[in-house]
């Protein structure tokens, strides 16, 4: 057996770990372990000088294994091991110690910081002793991309890739692409049309001769590993056939049945078989099957006795499409809170409460009052307060802050000036105008003459004391510095809703093997770092589905992610984890623990030989199944038992 070199590294990183850290000491203790030739000191390890030190003293000194003590291998465990490779060494020779976020960031105490520091270096000595050499494979990358959610952020994120000669897959569950961009009327904070300036870009997508729309569709299964993954999506069936279907609209004109549209956000009608806006992409209807009297008590069928095309197709069912791609971008958005559940603000009760989003609805022109902002019995406001933070920033719901709510209110106060002339009442506890352009109009809305008030709203109610009054409602804030109570007279209250995680997204999660906050918004591999990959290589979040932004935000997200698809296909291939988990048949008794717990669909029982077996182009290296088996047949490799238990003996000597 060869001979073991530790080369052992202690960074400063500054004042971060040098602050608390006594770094010469626990270099001066790393010198004196096992097998350790060099142990140095530096205020940044992972600077240039830094691992030009590392890689020299490798060369010089004949080091086989290397150790960093520094922050966590999340940040710079690949600039060391690329550093141990540049230098000759397998890039598993080398260990991290993490001795910031697991020491100095966690404790003023000098003195139990160094020590701690010093049981994690002799741990990362003890453990590199049973480091082995890993071979580091490649597999190649197909260059289809599998989008899911057709909003702006997929529409961006599918134009981006398709237009550098790709293939996009575009997965949305709604008869239509466009999301809740296609639902505002205007935008800020430039006041340019929503749909104007969405609109050419959903016909773009509607028409590309690189993208396939999968709509009223959604992912069932997904399997594989980046740059080799399956999908089994679901088409729905929408019981109009799409390559007959002209888009000529008769059928809605001409079917008799009227329910809730849910694009007005249950402020207005739709036909029961219908397209959810004039400009939807596709142009093809959907029969709601729950609405539709020939489903429900077999009659009617009047859509099919107009429809010259033969579209319409009673019979179809749903659709299994099977696709194959090499990255996944998740795109799914955003609902908004629901104001009911927070009865105080008088949603559901008074008939004038309405959301952020029915403001939207009521302002455009596509809308139900045709873009006149009106109260149910068609009058005009002679006044209208916005609430902000309906459920965000507030501990009984949403911790966060919403970030679009401020300066949608903003935009929705400059409507109701322009279009009515009403007294305008901003009810806020903070005013966040962050964004390029923002603050400016801001200052135009204190111009237009909208009323500030500070305040947390405790109580929506109705000025006659009526339960169900359509009349005016008075709105109880209390400012949150002094306690003042103000009390502000409205005809109509727009609340701004939270915008919150969706309703099934521990579903996509669980589909996608991807991780959710504790706030129900996808996570992502670093927030500063790496804003759009997640843990899973090869799947990208993008958009409101990884937390509320606005468009701008949401669109340089999208275009991020799609850099990075369009990196990995000219690149052509890519690595697969080489730490991951092997078998001994031998000893397999064939009990299958380990097939039904992988995360990753990664192990098969082999019926002939009644044995399991892990395919390591899926294996993530998670340990689940050597961790469970009972008759101790798994190795992970990189965490087999003798460097895990050296690593333990190194802690607690
Ligand atoms: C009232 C209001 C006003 C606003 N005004 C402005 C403004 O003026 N300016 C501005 O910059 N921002 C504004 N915003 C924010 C803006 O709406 C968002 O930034 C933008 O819509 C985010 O786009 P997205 O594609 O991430 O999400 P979404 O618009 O929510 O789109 C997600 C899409 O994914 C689909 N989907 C969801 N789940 C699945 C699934 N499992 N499978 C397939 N498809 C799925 C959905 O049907 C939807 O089409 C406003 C928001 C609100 C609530």
């Amino acid at each position: 057996m060869e001979e073991v070199r530790i080369g052992v590294y202690i960074c400063h990183c500054g004042s971060n770990i040098a602050g608390t850290v006594d770094v010469a000491q626990v270099s001066q203790y790393a010198g004196t372990l096992d097998s350790v030739v060099i142990a140095r000191d530096y205020k940044f390890m992972c600077s240039e000088p830094g691992q030009e030190m590392i890689g020299r003293d490798i060369k010089e000194l004949g080091l086989n294994r290397v150790i960093v003590a520094s922050c966590s291998p999340h940040m710079h465990e690949p600039t060391f091991r690329r550093v141990c490779e540049e230098a000759g060494l397998n890039r598993y020779s080398f260990q991290m110690a993490n001795i910031r976020e697991h020491c100095s960031w966690v404790t003023e105490d000098h003195e139990k910081a160094t020590e701690k520091a010093q049981a994690l270096v002799q741990a990362a000595v003890r453990r590199v002793f049973y480091h082995e050499p890993l071979e580091i494979r490649e597999v190649p990358v197909n260059s289809n991309t599998l989008i899911v959610g057709g909003g702006i952020a997929g529409i961006q994120a599918a134009l981006e890739i398709a237009d550098s000669y790709h293939k996009v897959y575009l997965v949305e569950r709604e008869p239509s692409i466009g999301g809740h961009m296609i639902q505002l009327d205007k935008t800020f904070p430039t006041l340019d049309c929503s749909a104007c300036i969405l609109t050419p870009k959903m016909s773009q997508v509607g028409s590309h001769p690189y993208i396939e729309l999968l709509s009223y569709s959604e992912v069932e299964e997904v399997s594989g590993y980046v740059g080799s993954f399956k999908a089994k999506i679901r088409k729905k069936a929408r019981y109009v056939d799409e390559e007959k279907c002209t888009g000529c609209g008769l059928c809605q004109e001409k079917c008799p049945w009227k329910v809730t549209s849910e694009f007005d956000m249950g402020l207005g009608q739709r036909k029961v078989i219908y397209t959810p806006f004039p400009q939807a992409v596709p142009n093809v209807p959907v029969i709601d099957r729950q609405n539709c009297a020939y489903f429900q008590k077999g009659k009617c069928r009047a859509c099919e006795k107009f429809c010259e095309a033969g579209a319409i197709d009673f019979e179809q069912e749903d659709k299994l499409v099977e696709v194959e791609v090499g990255n996944i971008i998740v795109a799914t958005g955003f609902q908004t809170f629901d104001p009911s559940i927070a009865t105080q603000y008088g949603y559901g009760k008074f008939d004038n409460v309405i959301t952020g989003l029915q403001f939207e609805r009521l302002c455009n022109a596509t809308g139900p009052t045709g873009g006149n902002i009106q109260l149910k019995d068609g009058s005009i406001p002679r006044s209208v307060a916005l609430v902000h933070c309906i459920g965000s920033r507030d501990e009984n719901y949403h911790d966060y802050c919403s970030r679009v709510c401020c300066m949608y209110a903003l935009k929705h106060s400059h409507l109701i000036k322009e279009k009515t002339n009403s007294m305008v009442y901003q009810i806020f506890t903070d005013i966040r105008c962050f964004g390029k352009d923002y603050e400016d109009f801001y200052q135009r809305l204190v111009k237009e003459g909208v009323n500030f008030v500070r305040g947390k709203v405790q109580q929506v109610t109705s000025a006659n004391g009526k339960e169900a009054d359509q009349g005016r409602l008075i709105i109880t804030a209390e400012d949150p510095d002094n306690s003042k109570v103000t009390q502000v007279p409205a005809d109509m209250v727009v609340l701004c809703a939270a915008i919150e995680s969706q309703q099934d997204a521990n579903e996509v999660a669980h589909i996608l093997s991807i991780s959710r906050k504790a706030d129900g918004f996808f996570l992502e591999r670093h927030p500063k770092l790496d804003p759009v990959a997640t843990m899973t290589e090869g799947i990208y979040v993008v958009g409101c589905c990884q937390g509320p932004k606005d468009i701008p935000d949401t669109v340089s997200q999208a275009s991020a992610a799609a850099a990075r698809v369009l990196a990995l296909i000219s690149k052509g291939k890519v690595e697969i984890e080489a730490a991951t988990s092997i078998i001994d048949e031998e000893k397999c008794s064939g009990c299958r623990i380990c097939e039904f717990l992988c995360p990753y669909g990664a192990i098969s029982f082999i019926e002939d030989k009644e044995v399991c077996r892990v395919n390591e182009a899926l294996c993530k290296g998670c340990g689940t199944c050597a961790a469970a088996c009972p008759s101790g047949a798994i190795t992970s490799k990189h965490f087999t038992t003798e460097q895990i238990m050296a690593e333990i003996e190194g802690v607690l000597v």
